[in-house]
C-alpha cells in the first residue's frame, strides 16, 4: 500500500486536483461574503473585496473561510473596497463606497467559527489593506468584525430560556424572503402593566458589533446579578438581536438597500414585515402609556466613539428631553467606565432634517414622534474601529447598557 501514495499524488497533480497545500476560499455559509480577485498560491496571498450587492446595501461587510493553510504558515489577506457603484440617500451614487467602511484597522478571525480574535493591525497601502494571519493547520474564518448570524440568535435565545424560566423566545415576523426574525421577551414583573422596554439591533446588516452588544445585554439580563433581577421584576423587555435577517444571512450590507434602508422604513407603510411587527408591539406599549425605552443599536462611522443619536430639542417636548438626557448620563456613567476602555461621548448627535432626507422614517425618531410624553427613544452607536471592540468589549457595552437601564428606571420609581 505504501508505494501507492507517490502515484496518487502525481495523479492529482496531473488531473489538476487541489493538493492539501492549495489555498481555497469559500463563502457559501450564513453571512459569508467576498469576491476573490486572485490567489497567489506561492506567496500565500488572497486578494479580495467585499462580495455584497449594492442593491442590498453598502458593500462593506466581508466574511470568508480559508482552507489549505498549514500549521504556522503565514497568510496575507489583501483587501480592496468593493468597486461596484453604491447607493446613498435612497439612490445610486454611480460611485463605489469609500473603502474605509470595509477596512477595520484589525480584522477578526477564528479557528473554530465560534471564538473571535483580532488580527494585528493591517498595513495600508495604495487604497488597500493587508492583514496577516498564521495558520493552525485547520480552516480559518476571517471577517470585517465578529460575525453574528441568525444561528447565533437561536443559540442566544436557547441559552436565555435555559438559564431563566421568565425568558421567552418569540417569533417577531417572517422577513420578505421568508426567514424568521426572532427575539426574547423577559419579565418577572408582578404588576400587570409594567414599563415596556424594546431594544433591537442590526437594522443595518453589516454592523455586526451591535448584535454582540445585544447579546451582552441578554446574558446580563438573565443572570443572577441583583440589578438584572430588579430590572426584570420591574419591566417587560423585548430584545431582537437581528432585525434585517435577510441581509445578514446573505452577507449583504443592508444600509441604503433598495427599495428602502431598514432604518428609513419607519412610516405608516413599512416595506419590511419585521418593522411592521415591531411597530405593532411598540404601539401597544404606547396605547397603554408604558412605552418607557426604545433603543436601536448600531455601529457608527469608522472614526467615531460610542454615542447616541437623538432628535433636535426643537422637535421635542418635555418631559421627553429631560428623561432622554437623564438616560444618556446614566449610560455614559456606566459605559465610559468599562475596562478595557470603550471610548464614549456624552454628547449626542442629532438626526433632524439636516441629517438625512428621510429623517422622519428613522426608527428612534419614529419612537420620539409617536411615543408617550416620557418615552426615551434613542439610537446607540457603538464604536467598532478600535482595539477593544472585540466580542468581550461589545458584550461589556451590552451589560453596562442594561445596568444603565436599571439605574434609570429605578431613579424614576424613586422620584414618584
Ligand atoms: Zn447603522
Amino acid at each position: 500500500m505504501k508505494n501507492l501514495f507517490p502515484l496518487f499524488a502525481s495523479l492529482c497533480v496531473l488531473c489538476g486536483h487541489l493538493s492539501a497545500a492549495d489555498l481555497r476560499v469559500t463563502t457559501d455559509f450564513e453571512g459569508g461574503s467576498a469576491r476573490v480577485e486572485s490567489i497567489d498560491q506561492a506567496a500565500r496571498i488572497i486578494r479580495f473585496m467585499p462580495g455584497g450587492d449594492p442593491e442590498r446595501g453598502w458593500p462593506c461587510w466581508w466574511y470568508l473561510r480559508v482552507d489549505g493553510l498549514a500549521q504556522n504558515e503565514r497568510l496575507t489577506l489583501d483587501l480592496a473596497g468593493s468597486n461596484l457603484p453604491a447607493r446613498n440617500n435612497g439612490k445610486s451614487t454611480g460611485k463605489p463606497l469609500a473603502a474605509y467602511w470595509a477596512m477595520p484597522e484589525r480584522a477578526t478571525f477564528s479557528t473554530d467559527g465560534k471564538t473571535w480574535r483580532h488580527t494585528a493591525p493591517g498595513k495600508r497601502d495604495d487604497g488597500r489593506i493587508r492583514y496577516e494571519i498564521t495558520g493552525d493547520g485547520g480552516p480559518l474564518w476571517i471577517a470585517w468584525g465578529p460575525p453574528f448570524t441568525p444561528r447565533d440568535t437561536d443559540d442566544l435565545l436557547a441559552f436565555a430560556a435555559k438559564t431563566l424560566p421568565a425568558a421567552r423566545p418569540f417569533d417577531l415576523a417572517r422577513t420578505r424572503e421568508g426567514r424568521p426574525v426572532r427575539g426574547l421577551c423577559v419579565s418577572e414583573a408582578t404588576n400587570a402593566a409594567p414599563p415596556g422596554i424594546w431594544i433591537h439591533a442590526r437594522q443595518h446588516a453589516w454592523e455586526s458589533g451591535s448584535s454582540w452588544v445585544a447579546r451582552g445585554l441578554v446574558e446580563w439580563l438573565v443572570s443572577a446579578d441583583a440589578d438584572a433581577q430588579w430590572l426584570r421584576q420591574h419591566a417587560e423587555l423585548f430584545i431582537v438581536p437581528i432585525m434585517d435577517v435577510d441581509n445578514v444571512a446573505t452577507g449583504n450590507g443592508g444600509k441604503e438597500a433598495n427599495p428602502r434602508d431598514h432604518n428609513r422604513d419607519w412610516d405608516d407603510q413599512p416595506v419590511y414585515p419585521e418593522v411592521a411587527a415591531a411597530q405593532k408591539q411598540l404601539r401597544a406599549f404606547i396605547k397603554a402609556g408604558r412605552c418607557d425605552i426604545f433603543l436601536d443599536l448600531h455601529n457608527p462611522g469608522p472614526g467615531d466613539p460610542t454615542f447616541f443619536y437623538t432628535l433636535d430639542n426643537a422637535l421635542l417636548k418635555e418631559p421627553m428631553i429631560t428623561q432622554r438626557d437623564r438616560f444618556i448620563q446614566f449610560a455614559y456613567g456606566r459605559i465610559s467606565k468599562i475596562k478595557p476602555l470603550i471610548p464614549m461621548s456624552n454628547q449626542p448627535k442629532t438626526t433632524g432634517a439636516s441629517y438625512h432626507p428621510l429623517w422622519r422614517n428613522i426608527s428612534a425618531n419614529w419612537g420620539c414622534m409617536n411615543g408617550n410624553p416620557h418615552t426615551v427613544s434613542l439610537c446607540l452607536e457603538t464604536i467598532w474601529n478600535y482595539q477593544n471592540c472585540t466580542t468581550e468589549g461589545y458584550r461589556a457595552v451590552g451589560k453596562n447598557l442594561g445596568l444603565a437601564i436599571a439605574d434609570f428606571q429605578r431613579g424614576k420609581l424613586a422620584a414618584k
